[in-house]
């Protein structure tokens, strides 16, 4: 279990805990303007693009005493974690709005509106969409917006099949913790938490509850998983002709399991796999 289960979960996975996602947390009048600023601060994260390059450029050690800050003051305010599929079904049966958002990382490293974002909440009908409907001047972008999306649990399953088939990573977000207020779709080269905790190691986000192995006996070596995984995690043996997961590296996000037609790869609990259950 990572450390938001213990404190915020009693032991249990913390991010399927509803009382993270209360109406009671969100009427936090500090968290509501957390969260208005976190939408209306959009173009700031270009400037945080910026800082990542240089921060990346700095001595090992301005990097580590870099890296200690940004992960305190992410988990106090907006930190995340990996989950599979499955782990979002179990969410979406229990809150009570599903909003698609335009995704502020996308904004600023892409310079365009794109739909990867899925805010969440439990309480009154619209909590998530009055949080920041006032904002969407400023925060959706462009003529050709669709604006706040509200999506049945079965659409929003839907639509991250899709995003899996398309490699990306879902993972669940604080804001000002224990809240919880969105479920997004991540992918290296674009999310600016997964270059922050992937490619700097500057960590924003927890790996997952679980870690993948491919099943030697089911894998035909036809590598199909290893286009998917975004973190480096899935490797081939050609004396083998199987492909293998590096556990160390593997962040549990089951995103592999989507392009494998011998159904070859499982995720198994963190924290049963003992060479990987304190790696988060
Ligand atoms: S997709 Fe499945 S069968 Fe193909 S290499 Fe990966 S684990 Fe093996
Ligand atoms: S090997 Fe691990 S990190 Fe890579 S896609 Fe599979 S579950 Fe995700």
């Amino acid at each position: 279990m990572c450390e938001f289960c213990i404190r915020h979960g009693e032991g249990k996975k913390w991010y399927l805990q509803a009382r993270n996602y209360s109406q009671d947390l969100l009427s936090d009048v500090r968290r509501q303007e957390f969260i208005a600023g976190f939408f209306r601060g959009s173009d700031n994260l270009q400037e945080g693009v910026e800082g990542l390059r240089k921060a990346a450029q700095a001595p090992a050690f301005v990097r580590r005493a870099i890296s200690r800050r940004v992960t305190r003051q992410a988990k106090k305010q907006h930190f995340g974690q990996v989950l599979p599929l499955e782990d979002v079904r179990e969410i979406f049966g229990f809150v009570n709005q599903i909003v698609r958002v335009p995704c502020v990382c996308r904004h600023a490293t892409l310079g365009r509106e794109a739909r990867y974002c899925y805010g969440v909440s439990m309480g009154a009908d619209r909590v998530f969409g009055d949080a920041i409907g006032n904002l969407d001047d400023s925060f959706l972008f462009g003529p050709n917006s669709a604006g706040l999306e509200t999506l049945t649990a079965e659409a929003a399953l839907e639509a991250f099949a899709g995003h899996e088939r398309e490699g990306l990573c879902h993972t669940v977000w604080t804001f000002v913790t224990p809240f919880i207020g969105g479920v997004c779709n991540c992918d290296r080269s674009d999310c600016l938490a997964m270059r922050s905790t992937v490619t700097h190691d500057f960590k924003v986000m927890f790996r997952a509850e679980y870690v993948a192995e491919v099943n030697p006996d089911q894998c035909k070596g036809c590598r199909s998983c290893m286009r998917l995984c975004q973190f480096g995690a899935m490797a081939y043996s050609a004396a083998n002709q199987k492909a293998f997961v590096d556990q160390r590296a593997c962040y549990g996000c089951g995103v592999c399991r989507s392009a494998c037609s011998k159904d070859a790869i499982a995720l198994h609990p963190r924290a049963e796999v003992a060479a990987v259950a304190k790696l988060w």
